[in-house]
């Protein structure tokens, strides 16, 4: 990390592959949101200005890649917030690894994920005002439906990666009315972003 940060910068820290420009959510600054893995990393976070790489990575992340938010807005969290942000190690694991806005400089792939990732690696699932189980309708997961709008979005951008083709063929076989609901059910919580 701290080599790429010496060969790359300043240029590493305006990288937008995906050219997501949205804000972060007003709930990444108090941790008011009813998504219980999400309440849970950013109260803990604020609190102690620390918390696991997992938590870094496949939920706060996560969330915010998904979302379509704008790197230099997910920098200015992670650097704000945690006690160990040192800049060359915190803007390559943000916006390189976490945010793949460098397109692959670090990361072989975006690490998104939906509930079923988090609920294998943590205990926020199960007590979640919102159900893992469920993609679309009444209190279905939010990352559920916004990890196949992603994949959707970017589809012209990472199609050909190896590691990502077989995401695209589950995509492509899924049913036409399926995943128009998936869309949908993101769009909406795109929209409702900060009563998430
Ligand atoms: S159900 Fe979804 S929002 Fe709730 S804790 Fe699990 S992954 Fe997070």
């Amino acid at each position: 990390m701290r080599g790429i940060y010496w060969h790359k910068m300043p240029e590493f820290a305006t990288l937008n592959f995906f050219n997501n420009t949205e804000k972060l959510p007003n709930w990444y600054w108090t941790g008011k949101t009813k998504m219980n893995c999400l309440k849970d990393a950013i109260k803990q976070s604020l609190t102690f200005a620390y918390a696991h790489h997992i938590q870094r990575l496949m939920i706060t992340g996560n969330f915010a890649l998904l979302a379509g938010t704008d790197p230099s807005e997910v920098d200015a969290w992670y650097l704000g917030i945690y006690i160990d942000a040192l800049h060359w190690v915190e803007i390559t694991n943000t916006r390189g690894m976490s945010q793949f806005a460098d397109g692959g400089i670090i990361g072989t792939k975006p690490y998104v994920s939906s509930a079923s990732y988090i609920d294998k690696m943590s205990h926020y699932c199960g007590t979640c005002f919102y159900n893992k189980a469920k993609k679309t309708g009444d209190k279905a997961c939010p990352f559920n439906s916004l990890y196949w709008n992603f994949y959707d979005r970017h589809e012209s951008k990472l199609a050909q990666n190896p590691r990502i083709g077989m995401m695209y063929k589950l995509w492509h076989n899924m049913k036409p009315e399926d995943k128009t609901a998936l869309l949908q059910q993101a769009d909406y919580y795109l929209k409702h972003i900060n009563e998430l």
